[in-house]
C-alpha cells in the first residue's frame, strides 16, 4: 500500500532550496549551526560533522563537546566554535545531536535538553540510541513542535523498532515509514539504497552513493551538511532529501575520479559535496 507513496529522489525534489546567494548577504543570512557530540575518544566524530556544516554553508557553527578535556579550538578548522554544550540552543537555529555523543547521563541530559529546541533538530548516532532506551525521550519527542530529523543506520534503526536488524533490512522501506509515523520524524534509514520517510506516509529512494561510503565517519559527515541545510533555511523536508542526495553524489564525485570506493576518507567527502552544491 504504501509502495504507491514512494519516489526514486531526484534533484527536483529538493531544488527550492538552491538558491544563489544575494550579494549583500552576510554570515547572518545562513543560519546559526549547531553540533552536540564528541565525548571523550571520540572527539572525531563530533568535527567531521561541524566540519561539514561549515562546508555544506552554514553561516556559523558551533559546536558542543562533552568531552571537558577537549581543545577548545579545532587547529585544522578554526572557523569553528567550540564551546561547552549547554547553551548552544541559545545560539542555534538547527541544532544536531549525537556524533560521537556516547550514552553517559550527561549525554542524556543534553538530549532532554535539546528536545525542547524550539528549531529543527537532528537526531543521530547514540542520541538515537538513548532514545531507544529511554521511554520519557520517546515522549517527549513525539510531542515536539518543531521538526525533528532522525538519520539512523539499519542497526539504531532496528534499536529504535526494537526489533530484530534483519526485520529492518528485509523491508527497509516498510520500517522507515514505520519510524516517521511513531516518532511523528523525519526519518532517513541510511545504507545502500537510503530510505527517507516523512510523517504523512511519503516516502523516497536515494539512488547517490556507493561502497566507498562504508568507512567510518561518512555518517557524521551527513549529518553535518544536514544540518547546514536547515540552519540555512531549507524546509525540513527539502534539506533531508537534498542532504541524502549530495552526500552520496559527493562520494560518486569521489569514485569517478578515483578517489574509492577504496580507502576514501569521510573527510574528504565534506569538500566534494561543497563543490556540488556550488554546481546544482
Ligand atoms: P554511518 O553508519 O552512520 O556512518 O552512516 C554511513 C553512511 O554511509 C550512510 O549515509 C550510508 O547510507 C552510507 N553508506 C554506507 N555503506 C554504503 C553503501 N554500500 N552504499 C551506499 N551508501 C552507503
Ligand atoms: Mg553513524
Amino acid at each position: 500500500p504504501s509502495s504507491a507513496e514512494g519516489r526514486v529522489l531526484e534533484r527536483a525534489h529538493f531544488a527550492q532550496g538552491l538558491r544563489p546567494r544575494a550579494a549583500n548577504s552576510h554570515k547572518g543570512s545562513y543560519g546559526q549551526a549547531g553540533v552536540i557530540g564528541g565525548a571523550a575518544g571520540m572527539l572525531g566524530a563530533a568535527l567531521l560533522a561541524a566540519r561539514a556544516c561549515l562546508y555544506g554553508g552554514a553561516g556559523r557553527v558551533y559546536v558542543g563537546l562533552l568531552d571537558l578535556q577537549a581543545p577548545t579550538v579545532d587547529g585544522m578548522q578554526p572557523e569553528l566554535m567550540l564551546r561547552p554544550p549547554g547553551d548552544l540552543h541559545l545560539l542555534c537555529n538547527a541544532l544536531a545531536l549525537g556524533p560521537g555523543m556516547g550514552q553517559s547521563e550527561v549525554a542524556g541530559q543534553q538530549l532532554r535538553r535539546a528536545l525542547g529546541f524550539s528549531g529543527p533538530l537532528v537526531l543521530d548516532a547514540d542520541a538515537l540510541n538513548l532514545v531507544a532506551s529511554t521511554p520519557t525521550l520517546q515522549t517527549m519527542l513525539t510531542q515536539r513542535e518543531s521538526p525533528t530529523l532522525l538519520t539512523p543506520h539499519p542497526a539504531e534503526a532496528a534499536r529504535l523498532m526494537q526489533c530484530a536488524l534483519a526485520e529492518v533490512q528485509s523491508d527497509r522501506v516498510t520500517m522507515c515509514c514505520a519510524l516517521a509515523r511513531r516518532y511523528r520524524a523525519h526519518v532517513l534509514l541510511k545504507g545502500a539504497g537510503s530510505i527517507v520517510a516523512f510523517p504523512d506516509g511519503r516516502w523516497f529512494i536515494n539512488l547517490t552513493g556507493n561502497a566507498g561510503l562504508a568507512s567510518a565517519g561518512s555518517g557524521d559527515v551527513l549529518t553535518g551538511l544536514l544540518t547546514a541545510l536547515l540552519a540555512q533555511g531549507w524546509s525540513a523536508e527539502a534539506a533531508l532529501l537534498g542532504a541524502v542526495h549530495l552526500h552520496g553524489a559527493a562520494a560518486d564525485e569521489l569514485v569517478s575520479h578515483g578517489v574509492g570506493p577504496v580507502g576514501l576518507t569521510a573527510g574528504e567527502l565534506a569538500p566534494a559535496a561543497r563543490r556540488l552544491l556550488n554546481q546544482w
